[in-house]
């Protein structure tokens, strides 16, 4: 491998008996983390990106250690295989650790699979089977499923699915209004995604605030490069943005959200863009990176601060999108407990979240400028006392979960 390498001195952590290595296999990139799913101690975590590509990026973290390389990494494979050799590098064996589980954030479950479920063959060939509805992600999954079987044959895997916790959305949530045939045929409906994380969330919004889950009503909105809201009435998810796959709704990193399907049309038929080209320019190249070239939201407040009128509109185009939704979801719950900002924009961004919910102290939201101006890893509320909902922002840990359930699945 070629690149830049740092080494730190070796990790003194004990072995990691009872720990979780939960693996997040994304379309290019590759997450893991090696952590105990009681207590959430975390032994290693890395990450490989712009896999396929010849500078892929490499960073393994273990206890004191920190490596950073570049390399071509030619497939997920080769991602795991790495991953797999920097633990024993760094003196940790993973097939003889004493691991309980490898936990698979899995992104489709399609309409099989809503509980976190133990991989068998059966398993893989329905994931398979499925994977039309997921093209980018759920193929990744399955590779990082056979190379943990292959890797670590003695360890269960558990797949953990995206999709789970919006399951049970009412059947008018989850309905498009096309043709019923066609959607049947092609299981076409809405099966929302970042399930893992709105379920974290919102069970930690019930400890913060001392209350019993499935008397709360609550909104949570994940902002990070992906985006999705859900409204979750008495425990459960009545509502959420995304929808067959995680295009539909908010705007996003690079993520158009919603959208008139005329429009995708348009491109085919007058713009002559092939099925593939729109694909790549929702997915990859719309959301605020298509409106003004930048998907973080450091870079654009920096733009904006700079007087760039692009930037400036793909802030405001946003948080519109987030209001209207936000609002949908005020009304569809009638009655609103909290609302909770998490991942990367929400739990970081004091403009978005201020902007957002700016203006509503008719509807019994009042920010605090000043609790939204802390910064800090854990739990907090914003609102001010008298603000009849509690608006909170708590960091979602989706690791942690996914550890957590398949620990206890495989016991
Ligand atoms: P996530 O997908 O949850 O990892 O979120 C990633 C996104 O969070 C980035 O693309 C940034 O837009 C945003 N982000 C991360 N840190 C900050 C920060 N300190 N201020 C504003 N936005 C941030």
């Amino acid at each position: 491998m070629s690149g830049l390498t740092e080494y730190g001195p070796l990790s003194s952590l004990p072995a990691p008996t009872g720990a979780v290595l939960v693996l997040n296999a994304g379309s290019s990139s590759l997450k893991y983390q090696l952590l105990h799913p009681d207590t959430g101690e975390v032994w290693a975590d890395g990450i490989v990106e712009r896999i396929g590509e010849n500078d892929s990026s490499i960073t393994h973290e273990q206890g004191d250690v920190e490596i950073r390389e570049t390399a071509a990494i030619a497939d997920h494979l080769a991602a795991i295989e790495w991953a797999i050799r920097c633990f024993a590098d760094n003196g940790t064996d993973l097939a003889a650790a004493g691991l309980v589980a490898v936990g698979h954030r899995v992104v489709h479950g399609g309409r099989t699979f809503y509980e976190p479920t133990i991989i068998t063959r059966e398993v893989i060939s329905e994931i398979t089977r499925i994977s039309p509805l997921a093209p980018l992600h759920n193929p990744a999954n399955l590779i990082g499923i056979e190379a943990a079987r292959t890797f670590l044959p003695d360890v269960p895997s558990v797949a953990v699915f995206d999709t789970a916790f919006f399951h049970g959305l009412p059947d008018a949530a989850a309905t498009y209004a096309i043709d019923r045939g066609v959607a049947d045929l092609h299981a076409i409906r809405r099966y929302g995604f970042h399930g893992t994380s709105h379920d974290y969330v919102s069970h930690r919004v019930a400890d913060f605030l001392g209350r019993d889950y499935d008397e709360l009503n609550q909104i949570v909105l994940h902002l990070g490069n992906g985006a999705s809201a859900s409204a979750i009435a008495g425990g459960h998810p009545i509502d959420t943005s995304m929808g067959m796959t995680p295009l539909e709704g908010l705007v996003m990193g690079t993520r158009s959200g919603d959208l008139d399907p005329g429009l995708v049309l348009h491109l085919h038929r007058v713009a002559k863009l092939s099925v593939d080209q729109i694909d790549t320019l929702l997915n990859k190249q719309s959301g605020l990176k298509g409106l003004c070239g930048e998907n973080d939201f450091r870079a654009i407040s920096a733009l904006i601060e700079a007087g760039d009128e692009n930037a400036r509109r793909a802030y405001d185009v946003y948080i519109h999108r987030l209001r209207r939704y936000i609002g949908a979801y005020m009304i569809e719950l009638g009655r609103v407990d909290a609302i909770t900002f998490t991942a990367g924009v929400g739990e970081n961004s004091t403009p978005v979240r201020a902007d957002a919910l700016a203006g509503l102290e008719h509807y019994g939201i009042i920010i605090d400028a000043e609790r939204n101006a802390v910064r800090s890893k854990e739990p907090r509320r914003i609102s001010a006392d008298d603000s009849e909902i509690d608006v909170l922002v708590v960091p979602t840990n989706e690791e942690l979960a996914i550890a957590r359930q398949s620990a206890a699945v495989v016991a």
